[in-house]
């Protein structure tokens, strides 16, 4: 028997959900349905946090919401149905109740790995509710009534801050892998409890977000990063085995890396000082290591340095795109930041106007400085040295750039001794053994 609460009880009222929710929501059950807000916005009202978006579930089917709302919907996907209504310059996802799906029908369709291709026979509230993901996602609130349901003891769930999975965790995982995503980014994000069974089978089932299609791995990545707690979550989903399964060519210890490490806190900064985080930026962090090595690979086969890094970008995001499809523009702006590493560590004077113009040049420089920051000797405290330039009047500027050629000769030569001295063993060794050999030939 599902429980129904007084949404009112909880301190909910109907003004929470904002007058364009409240619109589509009415215009719906005027046309003789029934619609709920359902999901993450119920739980999020509950732990008294903003939802940040309103999701609706509906007993019309997608083409009943489109005949209601004209050409102010629109029917999305294949694999999972929904409708996109706009009202008042929002959009809202509106899904239709679901059955749990039958093995061999033309609306579902289930792997012989138990995994759901395609997931659109209608069914009923108590149905929709049960295939849904976490106890705590399945509550459905009708503001019209100001009653909440609660047809798997998420009310419960939610107060003790545990994250249960509905049903039978192993076949809820093969049925969607990208469940196992969900569960560690929600733990995370609103700081609950994995319950132990919903934990225990992830480890053994990561491997099978393998069978996941590349885009919606992406779109999962992006929303891991900008969770707003990814220093807490990139620990857990390396503990679970689910990070290994997004970047399977990566080192193990990547997560553990200083730069890593300290991009995740200041995303996390950004998103709590209400900034928003581009995906393209985390994932250069990540694949940093990685092309660096591929680009010294090529340099010592005899590839110059500037084709070497384009290559070595080129592989390493063609590589990565095989299991998180980087889209095309992102994988642009991870180019244009790598390619900025360099040019601003080691700037000519009359480039420096030009350079602070890019386009990218913002990102670029946030990353040099991540990497400063993190102990990179490369960097020769150049982002250090943007920071400070940008900070001052024009005069100052100038003299800063006078400064900088100065400083270049110095350091170019301080890299020439240095590369000096890490040969010298190896070229005094030639004469040393020769000088060995006739001293042990004296007699
Ligand atoms: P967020 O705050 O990240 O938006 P959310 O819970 O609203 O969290 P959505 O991805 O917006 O998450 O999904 C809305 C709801 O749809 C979820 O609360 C859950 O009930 C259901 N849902 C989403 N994805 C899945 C899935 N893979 N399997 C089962 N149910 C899902
Ligand atoms: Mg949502």
């Amino acid at each position: 028997m599902p429980k129904q609460y007084i949404a009112s009880d909880f301190g909910i009222s109907p003004q929470d959900l904002g007058q364009a929710t409240l619109t589509t929501l009415h215009t719906l059950q005027q046309a003789g349905f029934d619609a709920y807000i359902v999901g993450g916005s119920v739980r999020d009202l509950l732990l008294g946090l903003h939802p940040k978006d309103f999701d609706i579930a509906t007993n019309a089917t997608p083409e009943q919401v489109k005949r209601v709302f004209g050409r102010h919907c629109q029917i999305i996907g294949r694999r999972f149905q929904l409708a996109h209504v706009y009202q008042d310059r929002h959009l809202f996802e509106v899904a239709t109740f679901r059955a749990p799906h039958q093995e061999h029908s033309a609306k579902s369709q289930t792997s012989a790995q138990g995994l759901i291709m395609r997931d659109n026979v209608w069914g009923t509230i108590e149905q929709d509710a049960l295939r849904r993901d976490f106890t705590a996602n399945a509550l459905y609130y009708n503001p019209q009534t100001g009653i909440i349901w609660d047809f798997a003891n998420g009310l419960t769930d939610i107060q003790h801050k545990i994250l249960r999975i509905i049903g039978n965790p192993s076949d809820r995982y093969r049925e969607d892998p990208v469940r196992m995503l969900r569960a560690a980014r929600f733990a995370v994000k609103l700081g609950f409890e994995l319950e132990q069974q919903t934990a225990a089978p992830i480890a053994h089932l990561a491997y099978l977000l393998k069978a996941i299609s590349h885009h919606r791995l992406y779109d999962e990545s992006h929303k891991l990063f900008s969770c707003g707690h990814l220093s807490e979550l990139l620990p857990l989903l390396h503990q679970m085995g689910l990070f290994q399964a997004l970047f399977p060519l990566l080192d193990d210890n990547i997560v553990q890396s200083p730069l890593v490490q300290l991009a995740a806190q200041n995303t996390d900064e950004r998103l709590q000082q209400g900034k928003s985080v581009n995906p393209a930026f985390f994932y250069a962090v990540l694949l940093w290591d990685w092309q660096q090595q591929q680009a010294q690979k090529l340099i010592a086969k005899g590839a110059d340095y500037f084709p070497a890094q384009q290559t070595a970008a080129m592989r390493v995001l063609n590589l990565q795109s095989q299991s998180t499809a980087i889209p095309r523009h992102t994988a642009q702006t991870i180019r244009e930041i790598w390619e900025l590493q360099p040019r601003l560590a080691t700037p000519k004077s009359r480039l420096v106007p030009n350079l602070i113009t890019q386009p990218r040049f913002r990102a670029g420089f946030d990353f040099l400085l991540l990497r400063e920051q993190s102990g990179a000797q490369d960097t020769h405290n150049m982002a250090e040295w943007w920071e400070h330039y940008q900070s001052v009047d024009a005069d100052t500027q100038e003299k800063l750039l006078k400064d900088l050629d100065k400083r270049k000769a110095r350091a170019v030569a301080k890299e020439k001794a240095a590369n000096k001295a890490q040969n010298k063993p190896k070229r005094a060794k030639k004469p040393k053994d020769t000088h060995a050999l006739s001293e042990a030939q004296q007699p």
